[in-house]
């Protein structure tokens, strides 16, 4: 059995918008073992839609559709369900009454064009949409010497079709033989090629669990996918990918699924009641914005000093006004007068970039400040800001993550 996802709209082809629907649909599938092999995209276009859904009959036992059900004239999808079913499309007065109904509500009068939302395809269900006005449509189309493949086919709304999904759709699909369970074990600290070099057959492609390797920002990130009978079987094989993953990687591991680095550090300073202050330039408010987002309450984090220019920084801040802040002791001297003027345990500081000198790129660097010493760590520009920025930040929150875990 598998599975296709097909998304309608000129706005996604066009790249005014993102198709998030077949991110989430395929992910659902999976975990009740339904393994997705496509995903089409295509305008609110008759030709493109009748090819697409021709051969999705040809290829795919299970196909979710999501947009094009709406009252317009570009909304397709109904009728070209009816046609490859072979059929017409007939009023359904249950529907058209809960349309109406809908409409009286909200004290809004229904347009003629609605009615067109009460019609199915001939030999179709409608799915009840309980918070818009577009039900859903469920269609199984016969095929020969074969089981019907099953069309379901949603709003493109995206917090309409999941409810959809989960409560008129997800229940009346077939389970796969397999079920799939998936987790992520992020490290920092290494490149992609390097990690992938460490790991081994761990990433070997017909491995079970598989292990997959993303990097966003400098966060490389292993996708670890298990298949199996049950759930703990699945959970079981994981736990053991994961070990292996943790002895093999050491302190570039450090955490799984929702952990950020901001998060891990604030959980270990929350648990040695400990204090953290940040002081930045390059980063623009960054490094405040993750810690701040991850200590969320709680009197962990003391606060921060955001400059956007090195000109504007509190000069008297620095024993030694003239100094350039963006060196080594430039950073030093801002991480240790963060720390005394919060009177915090910990002060992280990120500084301004340097200037390029000659063909050398510009340097950002960061500190660490603590009780018995600062420590400093340079890094060259090489990309866009957009990525050094927030490799900036998480160096910085990388050097006190190890200086938790391994004090001096
Ligand atoms: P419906 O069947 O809900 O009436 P429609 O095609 O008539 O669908 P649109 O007006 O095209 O509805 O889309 C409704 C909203 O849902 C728009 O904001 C659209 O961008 C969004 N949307 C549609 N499809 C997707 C998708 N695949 N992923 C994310 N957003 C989507
Ligand atoms: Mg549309």
């Amino acid at each position: 059995m598998q599975a296709e996802i097909i998304s309608i709209g000129s706005e996604l082809t066009s790249g005014a918008k993102l198709d998030t629907n077949s991110q989430w649909l395929s992910i659902e599938l999976s975990a009740i073992g339904i393994p997705v092999r496509f995903h089409a995209t295509m305008a609110d276009d008759r030709a493109a839609m009748l090819e697409v859904f021709q051969t999705a009959v040809k290829r795919s036992d299970v196909v979710l559709i999501t947009g094009g059900l709406g009252p317009t004239f570009d909304d397709l999808t109904r009728e070209l369900i009816a046609e490859v079913l072979g059929t017409e499309l007939v009023l359904d007065k249950t529907s058209l009454h809960i349309i109406e109904d809908m409409f009286a509500k909200r004290g809004r009068v229904m347009a003629d064009r609605n009615r067109i939302q009460a019609m199915f395809p001939a030999g179709s269900e409608a799915i009840l949409n309980p918070i818009g006005t577009a039900p859903g449509i469920w269609a199984e189309v016969p095929r020969k010497g074969n089981s019907p493949c099953i069309f379901a086919a949603m709003p493109g709304v995206p917090s309409e079709m999941r409810k959809m999904y989960r409560e008129q759709v997800a229940p009346r699909l077939p389970r796969g033989k397999q079920v799939i369970r998936r987790a992520m074990v992020h490290t920092f600290g290494q490149g992609e090629s390097n990690v992938e070099e460490m790991l081994g057959d761990l990433t070997a492609r017909d491995r079970n669990p598989e292990v997959g390797i993303t990097a966003s920002s400098a966060t490389i990130t292993l996708r670890i996918e298990s298949r199996g009978d049950t759930i703990e079987d699945c959970d079981a094989a994981i736990a053991e990918t994961k070990s292996r993953i943790r002895k093999t990687l050491g302190d570039l591991v450090f955490g799984e699924d929702d952990d950020t680095l901001e998060s891990v550090v604030i959980a270990e300073l929350r648990k040695r009641g400990a204090t953290l202050a940040t002081v930045e330039c390059a980063s623009h408010g960054l490094l405040s914005h993750g810690i701040a987002k991850a200590s969320s309450s709680g009197s962990t984090y003391r606060g921060s000093i955001v400059v956007g220019d090195e000109t504007a920084w509190p000069r008297d801040a620095t024993s030694d006004p003239d100094l350039n802040l963006a060196s080594s002791d430039g950073v030093a001297a801002l991480a240790r007068s963060c720390r005394d003027q919060f009177q915090a345990d910990y002060a992280l500081a990120v500084s301004p970039f340097s200037r390029p000198d000659g063909d050398d790129p510009p340097l950002v660097f960061v500190a660490l400040a603590h009780k018995d010493g600062v420590e400093v760590s340079e890094q060259a520009i090489l990309s866009d800001l957009t990525i050094a920025r927030p490799r900036a930040v998480k160096t910085v929150v990388n050097l006190l993550r190890l200086h938790l875990l391994n004090p001096l």
